[in-house]
């Protein structure tokens, strides 16, 4: 049985990174969740305006991103501090939706991820993972989901930590930032040709795990 490369890429709220997660854990693979080193830059920004790229520039000399599962839960590390709650806010969002459409920054983070995919035995979840990051990996999973099935998941989410939030306005911003993901010049959000369409508006989180794992069973008995 060999150790595959999973990539799962989607727009913003399809529930990867909890599908993600938990296809890593029942396969025993590493999780990489790619959409939390943009947040990470963007968190590291502070004030910095995404226009000011010589300023991302140095930030980027001294960026390190690392993950370590603690009682289910991912967390993140930016240079080495614990940013796991920091990142998760809708302005975060926001920001790393625009300064992750800047090119130096895709190309300074590429190598970044694909040493994560070295040895195989990897979910990784993003929104290029199939098509740029691990354009050869074993599997590749397009999962979507319709944008008020995905507002009301991060409706929960953001809730369950507190947080107060329109569900009108959480629409609004999903639909942007699908938009500023689908049309940017690099790297756009886009299935991959041998990608599996994967929609699971009506699903639960379980069954599409369940989905995921099975075909990853199969790739490995190849
Ligand atoms: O997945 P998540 O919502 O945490 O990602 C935050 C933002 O990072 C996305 O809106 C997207 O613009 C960007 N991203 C990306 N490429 C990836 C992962 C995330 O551009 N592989």
């Amino acid at each position: 049985m060999k150790k595959i490369r999973i990539a799962i890429d989607g727009p913003a709220g399809a529930g990867k990174s909890s599908v993600s997660r938990l296809t890593a854990e029942r396969l025993g693979y590493s999780y990489i969740d790619t959409g939390a080193i943009y947040r990470s830059l963007a968190f590291s920004m502070g004030g910095t305006d995404v226009e000011n790229h010589s300023k991302i520039r140095e930030l980027l000399k001294d960026f390190e991103v690392s993950f370590k599962i603690i009682e289910g839960v991912n967390h993140v590390f930016l240079n080495g501090n614990d940013v796991t709650s920091e990142i998760r806010t809708e302005a975060i969002s926001m920001k790393a939706s625009s300064v992750s459409a800047i090119p130096f920054v895709r190309e300074a983070l590429f190598n970044m991820q694909r040493k994560y995919a070295e040895n195989g035995g990897v979910v990784m979840e993003g929104r290029d993972i199939g098509t740029v990051i691990m354009p050869d990996a074993e599997l590749k999973i397009f999962l979507t989901a319709s944008p008020e099935k995905r507002a009301k998941r991060r409706m929960l989410e953001l809730e369950a930590k507190g947080q107060k939030v329109n569900f009108d306005e959480l629409v609004r911003e999903i639909r942007e930032r699908d938009i500023n993901d689908s049309t940017r010049a690099v790297s756009p959000l886009k299935q991959a040709d041998d990608a599996v369409l994967l929609d699971n508006s009506g699903i639960n989180l379980e069954q599409t795990v369940d989905i995921i794992v099975k075909y990853a069973k199969e790739r490995e008995a190849e």
